[in-house]
């Protein structure tokens, strides 16, 4: 098959590689399209330690696709060869105590190849025909939902799960910082969880693109942003959604929140960050981490199909993966005002 193949930072091609094969309890599937997450903008530039890990490797984790091949034991859990699919990027062990917990997110095993996957980061991804899964982290696709929403889906929950872990709820009004598509759908999903209120704090080209999409947004290139997201919102956020994960936005983040609080931060952070502490005693201030998901998949599926998770609207560009360099590109550099870029498999 053809696939894209990693050999060192900055250094990848599509070539052809060997099949992959299903193993017990997995599916192979084709895949249709793949979305570019800045996740996978920073492994291929070399930013994370973590990530690849192994050369070569085929990077990639936002995709639909199809089953065409099943593993055995796949079909006693009611998998079959036709199955429309989404991929979720853990696979975890199943077994240690915080997957027994439900947080498998943060499986004890991650680091055992042998019992955890992190497809796309740790285990080959799907920038290619076809791609290997666990039946654990492969989702249906409700009928009529289209494989370019389908591709958005795995962002989708990761942004819902930001949300869960700032505990939106009812008439909360929520501030989301970072306006990609992580931004977007993090605020689509403070929408769907009863947020009465949702502002955008943002700057440059994106500010435009978020009013476009129906949202409040303050602008945040002046000099006390913080300050002038409370001129808008008053005594400040309940919940701030941090998909920026940036040394200016988790102070920004906190010094927007309402007295009691919550930040939920999804971006990771590539540098130290440097922040006052005192309110987040004073106030009773709460900054919790987000990291993937803990079973959100089917519910976002769900949002995106009845159109309550706008996920269609994030979708920009395509292109075929012959030319995922230039795909990469207008990711990286957001040419055209890109948002999501995908990789149509369909293409040539
Ligand atoms: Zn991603
Ligand atoms: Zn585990």
């Amino acid at each position: 098959m053809q696939a894209l193949v990693l050999t060192a930072p900055n250094d990848f091609r599509v070539k052809e590689v060997p099949d992959p094969k299903p193993g017990p309890f997995e599916v192979l599937c084709r895949v249709e399209r793949v979305g570019i997450c800045g996740t996978d903008v920073h492994m291929i530039h070399g930013d994370y330690p973590m990530w690849p890990a192994f050369y070569p490797f085929t990077p990639g984790h936002e995709w639909s696709g199809q089953i065409v091949e099943l593993g055995a034991g796949a079909e006693e859990f009611g998998w079959a060869v036709g199955d429309r699919v989404v991929g979720s990027s853990h696979a975890p062990c199943s077994f240690c105590a915080n997957c027994i917990r439900g947080r498998y997110n943060l499986c004890l095993s991650y680091n055992n190849p042998k019992l955890h996957s992190h497809y796309g980061h740790t285990k080959q991804g799907s920038y290619a025909e076809y791609v290997v899964h666990s039946i654990r982290s492969v989702f249906k696709i409700p009928g009529g939902l289209s494989y370019d929403e389908a591709a958005v889906a795995d962002p989708a929950s990761i942004a819902l799960h930001c949300a869960n872990r700032g505990q939106v709820s009812d008439g909360h009004t929520v501030g989301v910082i970072g306006a990609g598509p992580v931004g977007i759908l993090a605020a689509e999903a403070a929408r769907t969880l009863g947020a009465s209120r949702v502002v955008f704090a943002a700057r440059g080209a994106r500010l435009g693109v978020v009013e476009s999409l129906g949202f409040e947004v303050v602008d945040t290139n002046v000099d006390d942003p913080a300050g002038a997201f409370r001129d808008v919102v008053g005594r400040g956020a309940d919940v701030v959604l941090d998909a920026a994960g940036t040394p200016q936005s988790i102070p920004m983040a906190l010094g927007m929140l309402a007295a009691g609080g919550r930040c939920a931060t999804v971006g990771i952070p590539t540098s130290d960050v440097t922040a006052s502490l005192s309110q987040l005693v004073l106030n009773e201030l709460e900054l919790v981490g987000s990291r993937a998901v803990t079973g959100e998949m089917a519910a976002v599926l769900d949002f995106i199909a009845d159109g309550r998770v706008r996920a269609g609207k994030m979708i920009t560009h395509r292109f075929p993966l012959a030319d995922f360099g230039t795909a990469l590109d207008v990711a990286d550099r957001r040419t055209d005002g890109a948002l999501k870029v995908l990789i149509d498999m369909s293409l040539s």
